[in-house]
């Protein structure tokens, strides 16, 4: 799919290489058909993450004693990609795999991660993160939500809001304070399997911009119980530094999710303006069609060595907070930039519903939003000066 010349990066084995072509040819005929319809509908089935489980596509970088597939991130990265060119780009599962299921791995007890990892793997559970709420989101330290101690366990009560996976998801990963009184100190990361959870509530699936088959959705907590093996970890007041440490894979995600959307869009519009016709020629063959495409085509190149080099220092676990924010910035930024000119050179048609760039265009708007603002990814990166 990629119209980039770029040498496959160090990181890229040859099991990938072969993990490339399998997990291709299956969103090819899995998902890319479905696509359209799942955006008209408003949401996906169900079924899909069953099918993406028994397919190996969920938790690929989760050991394989707790049911994943043994891999790192870089396994995660090439099935994420491979659902952007098949145009499933309101997927949850990088969400579930690359953001949820690693706090429990690592952030878990023994009995924690065997209780829920094996399951997420199979699509069995669907996993979501509930940071945000009505009244904050950047401000994470400001949640309302409490999860007080009673007797052996504890009493959460609260509002998310903007939640992905909010309609299917099944094991919620809850921001909420265990201390009030306390700003980032008084934050624990509870974990939710809401199939039983009395007083659990899910809201709207809210209307949006793009992402149209996302089941983003506000969720509602009233005195539900929770045992106390809730609490993710053995100690309270853990949550944003476990939050903190995730972060930077999380900004990762977002970036390499930008990287296949452009990869993409730049495809289809090379294939578009070889085609079209105006003044009897083809609109490839207008200057200004080259001149745009070889500026999209120099700028994500760019981009794509950068975004190789932070996923080559994650693999080895040395990316920090500076440079995977620099990377959601830069590489979500260049995202908008390029499918707006893409989009432009599909004339009338870029604007339909029935040309994929009109959809990028919908869907690529949200990733200068969410996993922290581009906002707040500067504030982060001008720390390091
Ligand atoms: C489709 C979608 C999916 C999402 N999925 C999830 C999810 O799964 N889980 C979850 O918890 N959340 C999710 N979110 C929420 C998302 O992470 C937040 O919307 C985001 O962090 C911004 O928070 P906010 O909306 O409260 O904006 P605010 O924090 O109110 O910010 C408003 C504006 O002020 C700017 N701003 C804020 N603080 C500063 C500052 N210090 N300096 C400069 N500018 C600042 C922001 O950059 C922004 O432009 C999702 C959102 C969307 C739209």
């Amino acid at each position: 799919m990629t119209p980039l010349n770029l040498p496959r990066p160090a990181w890229m084995t040859e099991d990938l290489v072969l993990l490339e072509e399998q997990v291709g040819r299956f969103c090819q005929a899995e998902f890319a058909p479905n696509v359209e319809r799942w955006n008209h509908e408003g949401m996906y089935e169900r079924e899909v993450w069953k099918k993406a489980g028994e397919a190996g596509l969920l938790c690929p970088s989760m050991p394989e004693e707790y049911g994943g597939g043994g891999g790192s991130f870089a396994h995660d990265t090439i099935i994420n990609t491979q659902f952007s060119y098949a145009g499933f780009d309101s997927f949850g599962a990088p969400l579930h795999s690359g953001i949820v299921a690693p706090y429990i791995l690592h952030y878990g007890t023994e009995e924690q991660k065997k209780r829920w990892l094996p399951k997420l793997a199979t699509g069995e559970l669907i996993g979501a993160i509930a940071m945000t709420e009505p009244g904050t989101g950047s401000d994470l330290q400001g949640v309302r939500t409490t999860a007080v101690k009673k007797g052996n366990g504890y009493v959460l009560n609260g509002s998310k809001t903007f939640i992905t996976n909010g309609q299917h998801a099944n094991l919620i990963v809850v921001v909420a304070k265990t201390n009030p009184k306390e700003r980032a100190k008084g934050v624990s990361l509870m974990v939710v399997e809401t199939d039983d959870a009395q007083g659990f509530r899910r809201g709207r699936k809210l209307k949006k911009l793009g992402m149209d088959s996302a089941d983003t959705s506000e969720l509602f907590f009233e005195d539900v119980v929770l045992p106390a093996e809730s609490l993710l970890g053995t100690e309270e007041g853990q949550g944003f530094v476990q939050l903190m440490n995730e972060l930077p894979q999380e900004r990762l995600l977002v970036a390499t999710h930008a990287m296949a959307m452009m990869e993409r869009a730049l495809q289809l519009t090379i294939d578009y303006v070889k085609e079209r016709q105006a003044f009897g020629k083809k609109i490839i063959d207008f200057q200004n069609t080259q001149f745009v495409l070889a500026e999209c085509k120099s700028e994500m190149t760019a981009a794509k060595v950068f975004v190789d080099h932070c996923m080559g220092q994650h693999i080895e676990g040395k990316l920090d907070t500076t440079t995977a924010s620099m990377a959601k910035y830069l590489l979500t930024d260049l995202q908008a930039k390029v499918i707006d000119r893409c989009l432009q050179l599909f004339g009338g048609y870029g604007f339909m519903d029935e040309y994929p760039i009109s959809r990028m265009y919908r869907d690529a708007r949200v990733m200068r939003i969410y996993a922290g603002t581009n906002e707040i990814m500067k504030l982060l990166i001008a720390r390091s000066l």
